[in-house]
């Protein structure tokens, strides 16, 4: 089978991976866009996004598809690939994917990440039975039942908020006595009457028969342990970068390493969005790394020219 040899090889449909498209097929790149999923991006699960500029409130979803519509109306042509690995042979990039191989002469990796698990007994056994990581996708199991949102940065606090319209109470565990998320979320979440907060505090373990029934928590403080009758439990203690397609420099989270121009520790090979480490994982931020890794990728390929 021959295979064509394309300038920009774009992984990930994401905000950083399709404002990458955008930008290459304006500078007259060649460039066609991996995606696995139907639903692209971490994004397409988010509720509501208030701080991406020009859009005071907007779904996720819809955003996401407003991305989708603009790259599509640019050129950017989207195919459906779930990589496995990419390899490095110099001036060219091997992507290897269940369906096939493709070629590029530059690579943009924007995998995006996914959620962080918890790592206790029982959250892979109650998967989806009473264990969730995506209010948006499986609050509405819950309505007029109590959960357990798990973390204090802004995902627990954005999941709280949701389930706090569902269920009829929500208890925010958190291994500390403080919240890390914005203090916007803050002032939102002490204003609810139905989300109690339960401080330094962890999940040893979740408890039932078919579904989720208790769990064992347990004062990080007292070291005292109680166990707690509940319906859901969600999870949101930070995320994972998806890069074990890549072997290039990371740092130990996994996250990979670039410098301002989004190039990675391989010539030709460049990063952008959640997957990439940085201090803000936001789609404001991603947009603008796909952006930059862009227009890199399209220098780089010129100089090869
Ligand atoms: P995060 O900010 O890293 O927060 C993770 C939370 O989980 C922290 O409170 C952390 O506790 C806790 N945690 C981590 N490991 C734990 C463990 N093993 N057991 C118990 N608790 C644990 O992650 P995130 O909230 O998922 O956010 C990720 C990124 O997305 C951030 O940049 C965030 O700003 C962004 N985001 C933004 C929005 C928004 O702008 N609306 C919404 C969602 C996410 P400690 O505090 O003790 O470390």
């Amino acid at each position: 089978m021959v295979v064509i040899m394309h300038d920009l090889i774009i992984v990930g449909g994401g905000p950083a991976g399709l404002t990458a498209g955008i930008y290459a097929v304006r500078y007259g790149m060649d460039v066609i866009v991996l995606e696995k999923s139907v639903v692209q991006g971490q994004i397409s699960l988010t509720n509501i996004i208030e701080n991406y500029p020009g859009f005071a409130s907007i779904s996720g979803g819809e955003l996401m598809e407003r991305f989708n519509d603009h790259a599509n109306t640019a050129g950017v042509k989207l195919q459906s690939a779930d990589v496995e690995k990419i390899e490095d042979a110099g001036d060219k990039k091997i992507i290897v994917a269940h369906n096939g191989k493709f070629e590029a002469k530059a690579v943009i990796i924007a995998t995006g990440a996914e959620p962080r698990r918890l790592g206790v007994t029982g959250e892979g056994k109650y998967l989806a039975k009473g264990v969730s990581y995506c209010a948006t996708c499986d609050g509405p199991f819950f309505a007029g039942q109590k959960v357990i949102v798990v973390g204090g940065g802004d995902s627990a606090v954005t999941e709280a908020l949701i389930l706090s319209s569902i269920a009829s109470k929500v208890y925010i565990v958190h291994r500390r006595d403080k919240l890390r998320s914005c203090s916007l979320l803050q002032k939102r979440v002490y204003e609810k009457e139905n989300i109690e907060f339960i401080w330094d505090t962890v999940i040893e373990e979740i408890l039932g028969e078919e579904l989720v029934e208790k769990v064992l928590l347990k004062n990080v403080k007292t070291e005292e342990k109680t166990e707690m009758d509940i319906d859901g439990v969600f999870i949101s203690v930070g995320i994972v970068p998806r890069t074990e397609l890549i072997d290039v420099d990371k740092n130990e989270a996994g996250f990979i390493k670039t410098n301002e121009r989004m190039e990675t520790s391989i010539s030709g090979i460049y990063a952008a969005g959640d997957c990439r480490e940085t201090v803000l994982w936001q789609v404001v931020t991603a947009v603008g790394e796909g952006a930059v890794a862009a227009v890199s990728a399209h220098e780089y390929v010129m100089v090869m020219e």
